[in-house]
């Protein structure tokens, strides 16, 4: 499969059984690592969620929060998981906040509390921030 050096795609199946696109094998690992996915065997995976809904959220929890960055206030284009997916947060809208990319790298894998202790004087909305956070780590 492989003889021209070129990786071997993975099967993705979704939450039904159906094939989507396959993907790269460390995308595939990925998706796993993250409790996104199971392998099937070793050449499929199959989604735990719905890549297309998954979309949906972010769309969603984006207009939610007006394009505006939870974190400093500026134009939000990407949505920031308050539990970092590798750590089993999920994909739902209210595990996602509205964020610009520049407090989303910065942030990385932290806990959503410890960066917020650190940039609490920039936080526009303190306590709708605060009551965010604790919400998606209560209900998950
Ligand atoms: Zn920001």
């Amino acid at each position: 499969m492989s003889h021209n050096g070129e990786e071997t795609l993975i099967t993705v199946l979704n939450t039904d059984g159906q094939r989507l696109t396959p993907c790269l094998p460390h995308r595939a690992v990925r998706e796993v690592e993250r409790s996104r996915a199971v392998w099937i065997d070793e050449q499929t995976i199959q989604l735990l969620y719905n890549p297309f809904l998954f979309r949906d959220y972010r769309k969603a929890a984006l207009k939610r929060d007006r394009y505006t960055c939870l974190w400093c206030g500026r134009h939000a284009t990407t949505v920031d998981h308050i539990i970092p997916s590798s750590k089993g947060g999920s994909y739902l809208p209210q595990n996602l906040l509205a964020s610009c990319s520049e407090c989303n790298t910065k942030r990385g894998n932290r806990p959503a509390f410890s960066y917020l202790k650190e940039n609490i004087h920039s936080v526009p909305k303190l306590m709708k921030l605060c009551w965010r956070i604790v919400r998606a780590i209560v209900v998950k």
